[in-house]
């Protein structure tokens, strides 16, 4: 018999519509001949607000590859009857709510196997401060950082000049103020002087309570997938370019904004050295299955930065983590069978 696969996409996040696109990726590749003679599809779509459907809704969003007109209905804890059917879920949740390990703790308290990070790996590789101080720990090459909670930011007008004082001595200018748990760059800004800090660090506050400040460099961007679980393995490394100020959200989400290359053309030793990085920044978080890391080459003093991991990296037919490994040897429906058969020997 086959092994019910339940693709688990959309949820509560900014990063629903990625998602979505993710799972239709996905759904596309198991339908494939060899995967289809093993597995069987169960769409299982998280409304924007949460509430889970099966039936119809979840087969129609992903075949329109857009959210329904309607919200969800019903309570949050009523989950749609194929649920109880599934074999292995496959979460492809971008973002908080699903990247995060809140979902990963509803899977493991339902004791059926799934695919990618547990609840550990997956809540270290959202925050970024939790996951730098883990590559910290584990010796790996960053940039110069603080974090700061929303209060010091908001709560009192005496300590705001005081923190950011602290800053400009700590870190200077330019600096990357982020939310510590978002992605797709929501939220994040580079501060050139005091006024631009103060904004940067308003805005971050208002998407999280955590807010991490890095000293900003120069770089080559390049990333790298890794596939795995006790022993990862690593793609070739990817590079991206593009004309505007970072990598922002309107860089990575408009057309022809950014160019990957992949392979990147880094040095050979840079290029071994930034593998090496992607697999130890996986096992440092104690991320499972997959992970797109994200390093920095600074080409003027040859040095690398490991700039973050994403445990649930953007899965569409165009995506980075898809392509590197295609580029790798591995073709889009078969890393879709990996990562599902890594997903059922991890919870063995
Ligand atoms: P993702 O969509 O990959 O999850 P994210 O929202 O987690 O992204 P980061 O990868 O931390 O955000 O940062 C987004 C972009 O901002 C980077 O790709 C880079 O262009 C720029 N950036 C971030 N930190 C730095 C830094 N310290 N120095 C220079 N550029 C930086
Ligand atoms: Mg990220
Ligand atoms: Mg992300
Ligand atoms: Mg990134």
């Amino acid at each position: 018999t086959k092994i019910q696969v339940g693709l688990l996409f959309g949820g509560r996040s900014g990063e629903h519509e990625v998602s979505i696109r993710s799972a239709a990726a996905i759904a596309q590749a198991l339908k494939t001949e060899d995967n289809a003679q093993k597995y069987d599809l169960t769409p299982v779509y998280i409304h924007k607000n949460g509430i889970w459907e099966g039936g119809e809704t979840a087969k129609s969003v992903l075949q329109q590859q857009t959210p329904p007109h309607s919200e969800g209905s019903g309570n949050l804890w009523d989950f749609p009857p194929e649920a109880t059917q599934i074999d292995v879920w496959f979460p492809i949740l971008h973002g908080p709510n699903g990247e995060d390990g809140t979902v990963q703790g509803l899977l493991t308290l339902m004791q059926v196997p799934f695919v990618g990070s547990g609840v550990l790996g997956s809540a270290m590789g959202m925050d970024k401060l939790a996951m730098k101080t883990a590559f910290a720990q584990a010796g790996l090459p960053q940039v110069t950082y603080k974090g700061v909670n929303r209060d010091k930011i908001w709560s009192s007008p005496c300590v705001f000049p005081k923190l950011c004082d602290e800053i400009e001595e700590e870190i200077g200018y330019p600096c990357f103020v982020k939310p510590a748990n978002l992605g797709s760059s929501v939220g994040i800004s580079k501060a050139k002087a005091r006024s631009e800090l103060e904004t940067a660090l308003d805005e971050a506050a208002s998407y999280d309570r955590r807010i991490i400040i890095e000293k900003g460099i120069t770089a080559r961007e390049v990333e790298c997938a890794v596939l795995g679980n006790d022993d990862p393995q690593a793609s070739v490394v990817g590079e991206i370019s593009y004309n505007t100020d970072f990598y922002d959200y309107e860089t990575k989400y408009t057309e022809g904004k950014a160019e990957l290359y992949i392979p990147s053309p880094l040095p050979d030793k840079i290029f071994k050295q930034v593998q090496e990085i992607a697999k130890q920044a996986f096992i440092a978080v104690d991320a499972a299955g997959l992970s797109r890391v994200d390093i920095f080459y600074e080409e003027a003093t040859g040095e690398v930065y490991l700039n973050e991991i994403n445990t649930l990296p953007g899965f569409t037919m165009t995506s980075m983590y898809p392509r590197l490994w295609e580029a790798t040897g591995i073709s889009f429906p078969e890393l879709v069978d990996r990562l599902i058969q890594l997903g059922i020997q991890r919870h063995q």
